[in-house]
């Protein structure tokens, strides 16, 4: 019997596991997924809003402006990357200037640093701003990250503090006791006291295997994007236009890398797992980008990718227990900025519901830090030379286009919430993130994958379940 089962291993599944994960706690963390942040965590904006945008009195606002503040400890604990960029909100015209007007008045009742720059002023800064840009809004501390980095790390910490995680454990229907909650899976029953749905845009249909009407409903936004790679820099700051009714617009994002983010577009769609790019969605990434940026070098995009927010029918985060079903708490609805206020939804949900009724004791043995692994490009030569000294592994290079090695790749297979699929080697050390693609590295980290698992090459997997790389015909 656990204490607490949360499904969903997404930002706010992980960040939950982790603070609980700080008291004397039995705690498990189920995802039907084969590796953590396969949801909406892996393919977003990747901004850590510093909370202007939500509208006053939302679930959305409080937690957005209370998490971004979490973060800087955040990274400091983790040993996770952020880059501070500023963010420009773009204005053209009158009107829009007037839209401005209202996020500079919500952003200073807020706390949050900003400034107003004329067009010309913040073209000096951005030359490839849109001639029509009248007037931004800078907000200087706005950031950028490696969202699935950031729920790896949770999530290992969680487990090295002793809390299970169950990948490739889809939850099937649960039954409700007089005390507790019996979760059927496809890999058997989980019995739990306490549930926290944070299944992503799946949270409405596990609301309803324990309430008839949680409340709200789920109803999935696609955002597709384009990548820029870094060979050029095309912006420094993330560029806004000023939100509208789609929400925050198209957008051109540094990251944390150096690439270009253009994107999302908001379209509603019927599968929960829709994540295909289309040439209708794409056209319209470059059509409204227009508006806001010029001289976009297109012929530098490396890929494109679609994320789904998991949008809710209440148009706010739905964080709290469900009145009919005491100990079945909902993280729901968690659509932007659901990524910059997942430290402050798992807060509210410790300090504001579980202690009212659980008691919660802190684990003096628990150890809330994690030591950044060793990336090869962040040392300097003498460095280097040090460490493939000591293991030659660290000195062959698999990605030539982002300069990872071997060394990386094992430490990322072998280490507590270890990668065991081409796109879990991607998402930690990051080979296949360059201009091939991974056309050169994919097959050697194949290689070493089935090498270090001890599995067949046949059985590895690229990113899902059914993602077969190699046919054999003796199979
Ligand atoms: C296009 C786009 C751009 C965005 N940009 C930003 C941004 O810049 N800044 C920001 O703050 N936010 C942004 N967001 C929002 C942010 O990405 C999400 O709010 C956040 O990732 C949600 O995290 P989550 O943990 O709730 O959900 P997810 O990451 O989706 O995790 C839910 C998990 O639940 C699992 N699950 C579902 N059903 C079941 C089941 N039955 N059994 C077991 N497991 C199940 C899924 O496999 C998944 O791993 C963006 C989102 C999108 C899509």
């Amino acid at each position: 019997m656990y204490d607490i089962v949360i499904i969903g291993a997404g930002i706010v599944g992980t960040m939950l596991a982790r603070d609980l994960s700080g008291y004397r706690l039995r705690l498990a963390l189920v995802d039907r997924e084969n590796d953590i942040a396969n949801g909406a965590t892996m393919a977003n904006s990747a901004i850590i809003h510093t909370g202007y945008d939500p509208e006053d009195g939302t679930m959305k606002a409080r937690m957005n402006v209370r998490g971004a503040r979490m973060y800087e400890k955040i990274y400091q604990d983790l040993g996770c990357l952020r880059k501070v960029v500023g963010a420009y909100v773009a204005a053209c015209g009158d009107d829009e200037e007037k839209t401005l007007a209202v996020l500079k008045q919500r952003a200073d009742e807020r706390g949050i640093e900003n400034v107003y720059l004329s067009g010309d002023e913040a073209r000096c800064q951005e030359p490839n701003l849109g001639d029509d840009v009248t007037k931004v809004l800078s907000f200087p501390t706005t950031a950028v990250v490696y969202p699935w980095e950031i729920a790896i790390a949770c999530a290992e910490t969680a487990v090295n503090n002793g809390a299970d995680l169950m990948l490739n454990t889809e939850v099937r229907d649960i039954t409700r006791t007089e005390n507790s909650y019996i979760l059927h899976t496809d890999h058997g029953d989980i019995e739990t006291r306490y549930v926290i749905d944070a299944a992503g845009t799946g949270a409405g249909k596990i609301a309803r295997m324990v309430c008839e009407d949680p409340g709200f409903t789920i109803q999935p936004r696609k955002g597709e994007y384009f990548v820029l790679d870094h060979q050029v820099e095309y912006v420094k700051h993330i560029v806004f236009p000023v939100p509208g009714v789609k929400g925050k617009g198209v957008l051109a994002v540094p990251t944390v890398y150096g690439n270009t983010l253009l994107g999302p577009t908001s379209d509603p769609v019927q599968a929960l797992d829709d994540t295909s790019t289309t040439f209708k969605g794409l056209d319209s990434v470059r059509a409204d980008l227009n508006k806001t940026m010029k001289n976009v070098p297109y012929r530098y995009v490396i890929r494109n990718f679609a994320g789904l927010r998991p949008s809710g029918s209440t148009h706010d985060f739905v964080i709290r227990e469900c009145e009919d079903a005491p100990g079945f708490i909902f993280a729901a609805c968690v659509e932007s900025p659901g990524l910059a206020s997942a430290p402050a939804i798992s807060e509210y949900i410790i300090n504001e519901i579980l202690s009212k009724s659980l008691t919660l004791e802190k684990d003096p043995d628990a150890v809330m830090t994690r030591k950044r692994p060793l990336v090869m490009a962040e040392l300097t030569d003498e460095e280097r030379a040090e460490v493939i000294r000591e293991n030659p592994a660290y000195g062959r290079i698999i990605c030539r286009c982002e300069q990872i090695s071997e060394g990386e790749i094992i430490d990322a297979i072998h280490r507590t919430c270890g990668a065991h699929t081409v796109k879990g080697v991607k998402k930690r050390v990051r080979p296949g993130m360059g201009r091939c693609q991974g056309g050169f590295c994919e097959p050697r980290v194949l290689d070493i994958l089935a090498r270090e698992l001890g599995i067949s090459p046949l059985d590895i997997v690229l990113d899902s379940k059914a993602s077969r790389i190699l046919e054999s015909e003796n199979r």
